[in-house]
């Protein structure tokens, strides 16, 4: 096991306030930082927003307001995610930031210029401005952006070119061999038969005329960078490249960046690309989830149904918010949601499946004040063995990104708690109080591992029920797990 662990998500475009499409993402990522920090690794946990561009610019000038306002409001809000979805995140980085982003951003373009990749030429493309990319024949259906159902205008001008022509075998190879890794497989593939196809050149600059609000290009003042060079040198303007380069070969390579499938291509192509043309080393994962429908829609504006996770937070907390996307929603397809199963998830699984074992077991247990201190002699080895299996296969499903079935995982064994519970009867009057501790021992124990292991998932949750056990004694403590407690104890986890 590497020591360090560095995770990233996508930075969000700050043209607006985040909606609950914007949540899945980040709490996907932060159970694998909170994952990563519970078996010990040192975690560099990333999340940001992506500031700069022509549909800034033009939401801006709408409001009357200056880009660097509607920028520092929207932004306010992204970080403010951090409350509402509790994520551990270790740093947000924005692209506006000219001390910690840009540095990076000057270098990876002279490191891209030097190995020859970057040129300038006139350009004659059908751009999309909803996409604020250039598109080619291949991305249109019917003559339009499929994204935005919107006819692409032709534009001519005269930009820098990134030559990602050139990388087209190389990337293949090393999406083949694994050397980055796409999850799920049918997204490499995906992407695979994109490179297939071959990979055209990409503009990295326009004109300050048409993008004013931008990074300049390094020694050209009539030059904007482009989306692609700014957006995702985040990854490593953010660990100090071109500041801190120390700090940077501490975290660098990621070893997991998360994103969303419409930009798979970016982050598999050009990005990729981009790092090896400045002789960095590639990531290790990208993780790919699908999009979050709302009742089988879209979110948009237009349609009226954005869903802010405030709402919810406000309502259920960001536990219910945290179990609702890594239970309901596919770890790799598109998902849906309702309020209606929010509350049903809600009702069901959480305040009744887990609130009420948990509620029962510490309730009977605590006018067994001597259950607690049981030695674990008295552990019921049919039950170990449960722990045991259900813990070895969480760590399976989180290697595999399987949130979901992580969490069937551990609810089973709060299923096998409940019907332990009916069958041995610890309240009956037949059975000899030291019985009856030994009893309400091994629901202990099995009520602190759902919760030590619940930790990455439902960090609230987990700190209660783990709470709840100590305050009636020393914890019990299951062998494989120990570790864990310390780190809930000294609020790591
Ligand atoms: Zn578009």
């Amino acid at each position: 096991m590497d020591k360090k662990f560095y995770i990233t998500t996508a930075i969000d475009y700050a043209n607006g306030s985040p909606h609950i499409g914007h949540s899945l993402e980040k709490i996907q990522a932060d159970v694998l930082a909170r994952y990563a920090r519970a078996k010990g690794q040192k975690v560099f946990f990333l999340t940001g927003t992506d500031e700069h561009g022509t549909k800034i610019q033009k939401t801006a000038f709408q409001k009357n307001i200056t880009p660097k306002k509607l920028v520092d409001t929207n932004s306010k809000e992204f970080k403010n995610l951090k409350k509402i979805l509790n994520l551990s995140w270790d740093k947000f980085i924005r692209t506006t930031d000219s001390k910690n982003h840009w540095p990076g951003v000057f270098k990876i373009w002279d490191q891209m210029e030097k190995s020859g990749d970057i040129y300038k030429r006139t350009y004659r493309g059908l751009y999309c401005s909803g996409c604020e990319s250039f598109k080619t024949g291949a991305d249109l259906v019917d003559g339009k952006c499929p994204l935005h159902d919107k006819e692409p205008e032709l534009v001519e001008e005269n930009n820098y070119f990134f030559r990602l022509s050139a990388y087209s075998k190389i990337l293949k190879k090393k999406i083949e061999d694994k050397e980055i890794e796409i999850i799920p497989q049918w997204r490499a593939n995906e992407i695979l038969s994109l490179i297939e196809n071959g990979l055209e050149d990409v503009s990295f600059s326009r004109p300050k005329e048409k993008l004013s609000w931008g990074i300049p290009v390094p020694g050209d003042d009539s030059q904007v960078i482009y989306v692609w060079a700014d957006a995702l040198t985040n990854y490593i303007s953010a660990i100090g490249y071109g500041r801190d380069e120390k700090e940077f070969e501490k975290w660098w390579p990621a070893d997991v960046q998360v994103i969303g499938k419409d930009i798979l291509r970016f982050h598999a192509a050009i990005w990729p690309a981009m790092l090896i043309s400045a002789k960095l080393p590639l990531p290790k994962k990208i993780f790919v989830h699908g999009f979050i429908n709302v009742q089988g829609q879209k979110m948009s504006k237009s349609v009226g149904n954005i869903i802010s996770p405030n709402e919810i937070f406000e309502k259920y907390g960001s536990d219910s918010l945290r179990y609702y996307f890594l239970k309901e929603i596919s770890p790799f397809e598109d998902g849906s949601y309702s309020e209606e199963k929010f509350i049903d998830r809600h009702n069901s699984d959480l305040a009744h499946g887990l609130g009420n074992f948990s509620a029962r077991v510490v309730g009977m247990a605590s006018k067994f004040p001597n259950s607690i201190r049981n030695d674990f002699k008295s552990i019921d080895l049919g039950l170990e063995q449960r722990i045991k299996t259900v813990q070895k296969n969480v760590d399976d499903y989180l290697d595999q990104f399987k949130f979901n079935d992580a969490l069937s995982e551990i609810w089973s064994l709060i299923s096998f708690g409940d019907s332990y519970v009916n069958e041995k009867k610890p309240w009956s009057s037949d059975i000899p109080d030291v019985e009856k501790e030994k009893i309400l021992f091994n629901l202990l124990v099995l009520l602190n591992s759902v919760g030590v292991m619940l930790a990455p998932f439902l960090p609230e949750s987990s700190k209660k029920i783990t709470k709840n056990i100590s305050i009636k004694g020393k914890y019990v403590q299951l062998k494989p797990i120990p570790k864990l407690f310390e780190l809930i104890d000294n609020g790591i986890i």
